[in-house]
């Protein structure tokens, strides 16, 4: 068991994850080339969390030299978000709804993460400008009702740029719904403090999608944010990446799920990976996915039950995998222990 160094820092380079225990001295090397190409951090709230650096919270913010193994399937931008884009920080895919990257700052830096050819520190603050541009091109998109605030994490602004951006977007008469995708309450909850809180006011629906991976993630302090958020009159869903080493198995995905229902959080995706490059060691195949999620029906509440989805490569959108339960002739429909029933004589 490892004790990481209660500095309260977060953590970014590899010499003061040698020093945490996090990382092996013999490794430093090799890392050091990792860290180079994707942006590490881990900040208190993560690291507090970690028992051992192979454990489900350290596998997924601790670089590993797995990283620079490229599989020829792997894409810098799996999904296609590059092509999508009108204007600098708008992707549009779907008629509704269009994503707002106002950053590409993250509080931790996942190991798998679908953007890291593009996410870190340094990075991707949109200008004034370009955030007026992003206004522009919403207002002459009346089809547009909702905008996704994704990055980066928009919960890494500053409240008062935050508000600012809320308020424009609340300016416009069209958009009916935003979104706020983040992980700042499992990875950072100590952000999420009134003068935030306020900066997500507006008189559109306003839902948030919080990112969590593993059961451990809803600590006290992640659970007293996520409260604070629902005061706010703002729902709360959770989306969770499948990963090997993480949640892939029966007991730790109920427990994430569960974790995330005590929580008044409930369940939205469950992603397939994306095959970012050097991702591999996260992949979990579609089948084993499915027979996961299988599992947990009629035993698990159903407020649980995340949609499992794919992101298409190439940037063709979303589509829940299964599992299935209606045959192809739609004759029979899978139980939930598994057994095959007729729909006796029930149209279809
Ligand atoms: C994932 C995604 C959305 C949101 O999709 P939902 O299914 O509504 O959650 C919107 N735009 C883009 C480009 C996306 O990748
Ligand atoms: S928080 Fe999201 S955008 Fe940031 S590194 Fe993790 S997966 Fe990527």
């Amino acid at each position: 068991m490892v004790n990481p160094l209660k500095t309260g820092a977060t953590l970014r380079h590899v010499r003061e994850l040698i020093a945490a225990g996090l990382a092996r001295p013999e490794e430093g090397p090799a890392l050091e080339a990792v860290a180079e190409r994707y942006a590490t951090a881990i900040p208190p709230a993560f690291q507090a969390l970690i028992e051992s650096p192979d454990d489900p919270i350290g596998r997924q913010v601790i670089p590993a030299l797995s990283e620079l193994d490229i599989a020829p399937h792997e894409q810098a931008d799996p999904i296609g978000d590059d092509a999508l884009s009108p204007v600098p920080g708008i992707v549009h895919r779907y008629a509704d709804r269009a994503l707002l990257k106002p950053l590409l700052i993250c509080p931790l830096y996942c190991r798998f993460c679908f953007r890291r050819e593009h996410v870190g520190p340094d990075g991707g603050l949109l200008t004034d400008d370009q955030l007026e541009t992003a206004y522009a091109w919403l207002r002459d998109n009346p089809a547009i009702r909702e905008v996704i605030l994704t990055g980066g994490d928009p919960l890494m602004l500053s409240p008062r740029r935050l508000g600012a951006i809320m308020r424009a977007l609340s300016d416009i008469a069209h958009i009916e719904t935003i979104r706020i995708h983040t992980r700042v309450p499992v990875a950072a909850p100590e952000r999420m403090t009134p003068a935030l809180l306020d900066a997500m006011e507006t008189d559109r629906a306003m839902w948030l999608v919080m990112h969590a991976n593993h059961a451990r993630e809803f600590s006290p302090e992640a659970r007293h944010a996520i409260r604070a958020v629902q005061a706010r009159a703002i729902p709360v869903l959770g989306q969770s990446v499948l990963l090997r080493g993480v949640n892939d198995t029966p007991d730790a995905l109920e427990a994430l799920l569960r974790a995330m229902v005590s929580a008044r959080v409930k369940p939205y995706y469950l992603h397939q990976l994306d095959p970012a490059p050097g991702t591999a060691s996260f992949h979990v195949p579609i089948a084993e996915g499915r027979a996961l999620l299988a599992n947990l029906r009629g035993r698990v509440t159903g407020l649980a039950w995340p949609t499992y989805v794919l992101d298409i490569p190439g940037g063709h959108g979303k589509v829940p995998l299964g599992p299935d339960y209606l045959d192809e002739t739609a004759a029979t429909v899978r139980d939930p222990a598994g057994t095959r029933r007729h729909l006796n004589g029930q149209p279809a």
